[in-house]
């Protein structure tokens, strides 16, 4: 038998239901797993190691004691340090929060206990989210499991590398403009931003709270709808959570798209999109239309608008969320209060922030300021709604969309670092369902030159179920998601 850590999540969670193995056995495997290969990914910011095995000797024994157990009893997984965990340091990535200890447990995260699933620990990222490579976090970089010189994609980029490097079987991260499904393209990951409202954000340390999605990692179709059905659904604490029945995600993986429409964006299949990458989104289609699907060619014509419209949006939002960073209620402090309370706040905003945080708060203050309020956030609303509305009529035509994630395989670090703007223009495919609140999936769609590339399908709002079953179809005809990296663990230790 293959080393625990690389059973499929589904097919653990058979063999603990089974107790043929035991849910210590397959923690201490992935814990093993972080020992041999984080000196190289480097994806945890905190291991809870203690606190995993603790759980899962709870899991075993409840089993022993013939108790109901949940669906992902016993499964490891890692969390996206932007998810307050009760009595576990939650940094955001970030020096400002790098000793905040929340006193309560998100939503999500409570759900996942309540399905007795393990939990590893706390993922790095870009500071708040912030970015599109993880090269924002203020601690370290993390690397791709496929190119250790390589990114993994931001910002979710440690829940990303966990799981495609064997650390984790899935894990959760936040999408306000493809900071899941992007890096789930650039490590091969199945990667879903579900509908805004449709998981609650209660305990998520907001960036955006517009555009904000919690969405899962995992290595297949059935992993993610195994966690959707965990995470889904109403939740009084947060006031945009959607009141509306949780669909049976794993019923829906029927293995049969004969008629499913499938619209392909022309302003997805551009110039800027590499040749490797287009291949293999050409591929794609090939492989869904031998499946029955109905492959046609749309137009969302105000593509071209998304990155300026959520470069104002998203600061303008963060700019108002990050105010709470005073240096008073929570998180550091400066040590220099030889100045009055306004320079202490200041001071500790200066020294607790980074660059790129500091640049979206001062893009965001300025937006929302008076007498520029007009030309720019109400602008951006506006650009907003008419992205929303483009989406609206491709769905009167199609089921889904699908397109490249991203224009380019994951690149160097470094490489887009000093130019602000090459780095946003990663997201210019992910950002649009964002700004229109709907669904959206990236699933491993084959290589260009040895390093993944993932295929962006696109639902309407509450179309998680379908692309689930679009991407769990896709797998059945491909075996790229049940590729591994191969990981030289010394190689790490010189970053
Ligand atoms: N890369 C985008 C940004 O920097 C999206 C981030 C995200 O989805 N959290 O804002």
């Amino acid at each position: 038998m293959a080393d625990l850590w690389q059973l499929a999540l589904s097919e653990a969670a058979e063999l603990l239901r089974r107790r043929e193995i035991s849910a210590v056995e397959l923690t201490r495997a992935h814990l093993d797993r972080i020992e041999q290969v984080e000196g190289s990914v480097r994806a945890f910011v905190t291991v809870t190691d203690t606190e995993a095995l603790r759980q899962a000797e709870r899991v075993d024994e409840l089993r022993r004691e013939n108790a109901t157990l949940g669906p992902l009893a016993g499964i490891p997984l890692a969390l996206k340090d932007v998810l307050c965990t009760r009595g576990i340091r939650t940094t955001c990535s970030s020096r400002i929060l790098e000793h905040f200890v929340p006193p309560y447990d998100a939503t999500v995260v409570k759900r996942l206990h309540a399905a007795h699933a393990v939990t590893l620990g706390k993922t790095n990222m870009d500071e708040f989210a912030m970015g599109s490579s993880t090269e924002n976090s203020a601690f370290f970089p993390t690397r791709n499991p496929w190119d250790l010189e390589r990114v993994p994609g931001g910002s979710s980029g440690g829940s990303a590398a966990a799981v495609s490097s064997g650390e984790a079987m899935a894990s959760l991260g936040s999408d306000t403009g493809g900071s899941v499904r992007q890096p789930g393209a650039l490590t091969n990951t199945v990667a879903l931003k579900p509908t805004y409202g449709r998981v609650s954000r209660f305990g998520l340390i907001a960036f955006a709270s517009s555009l904000d999605q919690i969405g899962p990692f995992t290595r297949s179709a059935r992993d993610a709808a195994l966690m959707m059905q965990a995470i889904a659904g109403y939740d009084p604490l947060d006031s945009t959570s959607l009141d509306a029945p949780v669909p049976d995600y794993l019923a829906a993986l029927t293995g049969d798209i004969k008629g499913l429409r499938v619209g392909v964006p022309q302003e997805y299949m551009v110039e800027g999109v590499q040749p490797g990458v287009r291949v293999v989104i050409e591929q794609a289609i090939k492989t869904l239309e031998s499946l029955g699907a109905e492959v046609g060619e749309c137009s969302l014509p105000h593509t071209k608008y998304g990155i300026a419209a959520y470069y104002i949006i998203a600061p303008a939002e963060c700019s108002a969320n990050l105010a709470r960073y005073d240096g008073v209620k929570y998180g550091y402090s400066t040590k220099d209060l030889s100045g009055g309370i306004i320079e202490m706040m200041s001071k500790t905003r200066a020294e607790g922030f980074g660059a790129e945080v500091k640049r979206r708060i001062m893009l965001g203050t300025y937006a929302l300021s008076s007498g520029y309020y007009d030309a720019y956030y109400l602008k951006a609303e506006k650009v907003r709604t008419l992205i929303k509305q483009d989406f609206d009529r491709a769905f009167e035509r199609f089921d889904v969309l699908l397109g490249p994630t991203t224009p380019d395989v994951a690149f160097k670090f470094g490489a887009k670092t000093a130019d602000p703007y090459a780095m946003y223009l990663n997201d210019v495919f992910t950002i649009p369902a964002n700004l229109a609140g709907i669904s959206g999936l990236s699933m491993p769609g084959g290589f260009s030159e040895g390093l993944p590339v993932g295929v962006h399908l696109i639902g309407p709002a509450l179309g998680e179920a379908t692309l689930l079953r679009v991407a769990d179809a896709f797998e059945q005809a491909t075996d790229y998601h049940t590729q591994w990296p191969k990981i030289d663990p010394k190689r790490g230790r010189k970053r």
